[in-house]
């Protein structure tokens, strides 16, 4: 194998144990930094990673509060709950577990959490004032973490052409707004494409940095990489595999053999950009715990 492996896994342990003395000194200043977090109904897949984030907060010191609403509550008491751990003093920001059963709002739902409590960085308050240039706004977890595993791989973005594939709101989406930022670990050229995109595989090798978040597994075949790229694999799929004792494995958006070939740099999954997600998710928790603290609305308000 040609590419060298960025592990996700040691980043994010750096980056939790950094926000484990923040909480810490902020736990000295008489604020427990808290996540409320309401997860509804029982998708394994959302109670699985529901538990390992409240499991990193802990071990963070950061408190959590947990609801867990039934699959089939109503809209109401749902923005009844969200607007409850809005007044919560000792509530420092909010998640809401996506996605939500079929019959709720998902988007009203995003919007009734305060700005200043949204560490997810899904409100149009945040995503807008992000766009706009401002740093203090919170970024979403995933892309946010994306940006922090380039930077401290030590890999230069100014100027460089970043291909990202997928433009979903919560991924490739902000992924875009971010790198275009003009700030350090930004100032790319960024090419954006989706499932319109017409000959994939010439934008592709184009980019320096590949960043692939489509949710289809090893779409992205090793000969549609650039040779010495950095390639950043977002996918995180099942697939089956009757040689494991679970019946299954999890493989990413990327073909990862042969992609680890052409490229300098590549992150594995799964240990790659997952425990990113959720590092950057406490970050973003003991920032707004921060702001209460210094008298300033955290996020964008
Ligand atoms: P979405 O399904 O919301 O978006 C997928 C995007 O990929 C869309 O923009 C879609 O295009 C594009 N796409 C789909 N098929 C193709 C194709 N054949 N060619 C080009 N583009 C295509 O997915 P998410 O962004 O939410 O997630 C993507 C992946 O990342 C999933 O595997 C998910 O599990 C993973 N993920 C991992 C996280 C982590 O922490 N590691 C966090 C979040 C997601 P169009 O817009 O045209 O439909």
């Amino acid at each position: 194998m040609r590419a060298k492996l960025i592990d996700g896994k040691r980043i994010a342990a750096d980056i939790r144990a950094d926000v484990a003395k923040d909480a810490s000194a902020l736990a000295a200043e008489g604020v427990t930094p808290g996540l409320g977090v309401v997860l509804v109904g029982g998708d394994p897949a959302s109670q699985v990673y529901v538990r390992m984030k409240t499991r990193a907060c802990e071990e963070a010191g950061i408190a959590t509060r947990d609801i867990k609403p039934d699959a089939d509550i109503t809209q109401e008491d749902l923005l009844s709950i969200v607007d409850e751990l809005n007044a919560d003093p000792d509530t420092h920001g909010i998640l809401v577990q996506l996605p939500l059963p079929k019959h709720l709002n998902e988007r009203e739902v995003t919007e009734r959490i305060l700005p200043e409590k949204d560490v997810d960085g899904f409100h149009p308050v945040n995503q807008g004032r992000m766009a706009q240039g401002d740093r203090d706004a919170f970024r979403p977890a995933t892309p946010a973490g994306v940006q922090e595993l380039i930077k401290r791989t030590g890999v230069d973005t100014t100027g460089k052409h970043v291909v990202i594939v997928g433009r979903s709101n919560i991924v490739g989406m902000p992924m875009s707004t971010i790198l275009l930022q003009k700030e350090p670990g930004a100032n790319a050229t960024v090419t954006v494409a989706h499932s319109r995109t017409k000959d994939l595989a010439s934008i592709t090798l184009q980019g320096e940095i590949l960043i692939v978040a489509v949710g289809v597994p090893e779409m992205v075949k090793g000969d549609m990489v650039r040779e010495g790229a950095v390639v950043i694999d977002v996918g995180v799929n099942r697939v089956d595999d009757p040689s494991t004792e679970r019946g299954y494995r999890l493989v990413g958006d990327v073909e990862f053999e042969a992609a680890a070939e052409r490229a300098d740099w590549i992150t594995p999954v799964p240990g790659g950009v997952g425990p990113m997600t959720i590092a950057m998710l406490l970050s973003n928790t003991v920032r707004a715990a921060r702001r209460t603290l210094e008298g300033a609305p955290a996020g964008a308000a």
